[in-house]
């Protein structure tokens, strides 16, 4: 299976900043990536990512999506409104958007459904806060995020990719070491297999400072299927070396 490297912007960029980024990743990919590529951007910045990625590798990715169809629900985006400006993903479950909007784990199942409904492909997140890590519930946590999502998806759930991203690595600097990642994604893998056997083929990434220096080792575990990267996707360099490494 090809890697995943998603880039997720977080609430960062302008017109003139996305513009010089992505002009300096596709001068980049001199050789082909022998990876699948995603940006995942603000939604104001949908568009402009969607015409400046035309035609290359780079696929374009949401942030967030809506649990509603359409109507009152001022301030979203829906799943089908993605779909039509050409978006390929979505994040949903965020532990950011966890921690700040209340997302619960059922409203990020219901999250994930709608984005599968409009043929949008939800990267879910998971992931225990430094508290719970310390308690020793890592695994209780992942797994009862990811459970909720797959008792509401059944079998769409082999459509779907997991981001295993620990909170206390989020833009803090501190990864978790290989052996960590790897052996949450081993749970994790063992429960989406449980789940259908196809579903063990699900896209594991992991999430949580990886950088060009740390990137290749987390990439090389048997059960890492790609990264989701926050900080490192916003210089070029950065990216690039991890594509690279992933490639
Ligand atoms: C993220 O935002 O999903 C993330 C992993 O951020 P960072 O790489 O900056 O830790």
């Amino acid at each position: 299976m090809k890697k995943l490297i998603a880039g997720n912007w977080k609430m960062n960029g302008s017109l003139a900043a996305n513009e010089a980024l992505i002009k300096g990743l596709l001068a980049g990919a001199t050789t082909p990536w022998n990876c699948n590529v995603a940006l995942c951007v603000p939604s104001v910045y949908l568009s402009q990512v969607v015409a400046l990625t035309q035609g290359s590798p780079i696929a374009v990715g949401a942030q967030d999506v809506s649990q509603h169809e359409s109507g009152a629900f001022t301030g979203e985006q829906s799943a089908v409104m993605l779909r039509d400006l050409g978006v390929r993903y979505a994040i949903v479950g965020h532990s950011e958007r966890r921690q700040y909007h209340g997302e619960t784990d059922v409203v990020v199942a219901h999250k994930a459904q709608r984005a599968l409904a409009s043929g949008i492909t939800p990267i879910v997140c998971v992931g225990e806060t430094l508290a719970e890590r310390e308690a020793g519930v890592t695994e209780e946590v992942v797994k009862r995020q990811l459970a909720a999502v797959i008792h509401v998806n059944g079998h769409c759930i082999s459509e779907i990719v997991v981001a295993y991203e620990p909170v206390w690595a989020i833009g803090t600097g501190k990864t978790a070491s290989p052996e960590q990642a790897q052996a949450v994604h081993a749970v994790l893998r063992a429960q989406l297999h449980a789940a259908s056997a196809q579903s063990a083929r699900v896209p594991l990434l992991y999430g949580g400072s990886m950088n060009a220096a740390n990137a290749a080792q987390l990439l090389a575990q048997p059960d890492i299927d790609g990264g989701l990267v926050g900080g490192a996707s916003l210089k070029a360099a950065d990216f690039l070396s991890i594509i690279a490494a992933a490639s």
